[in-house]
């Protein structure tokens, strides 16, 4: 039977940037996986790290900003472990301003921004600018609001450097491994039962995406996720089209490299566990981003993606112990925002199971009071 001090169980962004940080503190880790890694919901994510609003302020926001502020650092480490590029890059996020109302939130959104010390920048520009800024875009007479600091990565290139720097941080890696059952000694965790056998150790950590209230009845009680059916399309042509990330309503679309434009997104809550693109769905995201973005038309479909949305019942993430179990902990939920939310999750959740506390977690805790819903 194998030993290890910590077993990770799911191998998405969360549970990739959780085992990397948990075995670079000192931690005998081994991370296992149903399927491949990072091959669910995290493999359709197009990597936008845009930040929240200072108009709905609270600790997940002040969290939110803090996780895309260490963003550069964690990145320039990943790259430096696995010697692999992840193309961070601070490109700014644009959003398009189409009626009155939106104008008016927006300046309330930049007056907003300056007042609080963390919160990032952000500036209105009127038609002109935003012509000047994103020639490809058609012009909104009534201009967009501007965020400097929102930056873009590589999805599939981060998910890579992640693998890697958990192979040379010394995790076991394990594929194809499902995750059966948790074992108890009483009320401390003794080990996971999985499909290959059992695996010893004293601390688990649940970072199952939408599968996580599937894991065992009992978390259920603790932590409910549901998934919510995402899907997006990356397209390809000739000439790079856009500088920023161009929102407009739930659409956005984003520049990868050269020749490729991520197109976002659909959030589909009825879905239930189907996890396949549809036709009808694609042709709606291409037509949102056409209306904005016309020279799409001449572009081609390199790929269409479709994931699980892993949300909670406030759409914010469960980051910490199941107090009621020795050893148990969570990292899941993360719904729209698991990659911009990796470095603080990984950062903070490692903090605290190696010095076993960490106060940053305490908003993110199972046991907190969702309203409208009785725990
Ligand atoms: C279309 C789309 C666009 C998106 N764009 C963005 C974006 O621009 N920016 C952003 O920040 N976020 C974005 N997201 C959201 C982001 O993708 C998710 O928040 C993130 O992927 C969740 O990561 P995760 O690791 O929790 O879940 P997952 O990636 O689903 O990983 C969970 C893993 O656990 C495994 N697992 C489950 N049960 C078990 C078990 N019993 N044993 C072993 N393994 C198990 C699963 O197989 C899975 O691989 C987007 C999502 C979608 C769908």
């Amino acid at each position: 039977m194998e030993v290890f001090d910590i077993t990770v169980v799911g191998g998405g962004i969360i549970g990739l940037s959780c085992a990397y940080t948990l075995a670079k503190n000192g931690l005998k880790c081994i991370l296992i996986e149903q399927s491949t890694f990072g091959g669910r919901c995290s493999s359709a994510s197009l990597g936008a790290l845009w930040p929240s609003s200072p108009l709905r302020l609270s600790a997940y926001t002040e969290a939110h900003w803090e996780s895309l502020r260490i963003f550069p650092e964690m990145a320039k480490e990943l790259e430096e472990t696995s010697g692999m590029k992840i193309n961070y890059q601070r490109c700014g996020s644009l959003k398009l301003l189409t009626h009155p109302s939106q104008h008016k939130n927006a300046l309330l959104e930049a007056e907003e921004s300056t007042k609080h010390p963390n919160a990032p920048d952000m500036k209105l520009l009127t038609e002109k600018e935003l012509a000047d800024l994103e020639p490809n875009v058609v012009p909104s007479p009534l201009g967009a609001l501007y965020c400097p600091s929102a930056a873009s990565v590589d999805t599939s290139a981060l998910l890579e450097a992640l693998i890697a720097a958990c192979r040379i941080s010394g995790v076991t890696l394990r594929e194809k491994c499902t995750a059966l059952k948790i074992l108890r000694d009483g009320d401390k965790i003794s080990g996971v039962y999985t499909a290959k056998g059992e695996i010893r150790c004293e601390k688990v950590v649940l970072c199952c995406g939408s599968w996580t209230s599937n894991m065992d009845p009992y978390i259920n009680r603790f932590a409910t996720i549901t998934p919510v059916k995402g899907q997006a399309c990356i397209l390809e042509g000739k000439h790079p089209l856009v500088r920023s990330i161009v929102r407009m309503k739930s659409s956005y679309i984003m520049q990868r490299g050269d020749s490729l434009v991520c197109i976002g997104s659909s959030t589909e809550p009825d879905s239930g566990f189907d996890e396949k693109p549809t036709g009808d769905v694609q042709k709606k995201i291409l037509e949102n981003a056409i209306a904005f973005c016309p020279k799409l038309k001449s572009y081609s479909t390199k790929a269409h993606l479709a994931g699980l949305r892993p949300r909670s019942r406030d759409r914010k993430p469960y980051i910490g112990k199941i107090s009621e179990i020795d050893g148990l902990y969570i990292a899941a939920g993360h719904y729209k925002t698991g990659f911009s939310m990796m470095p603080f999750t990984a950062t903070y959740l490692s903090e605290l199971i190696t010095s076993g506390n960490s106060e940053k977690l305490a908003p993110f805790t199972v046991s907190r009071k969702v309203k409208g819903w009785e725990k």
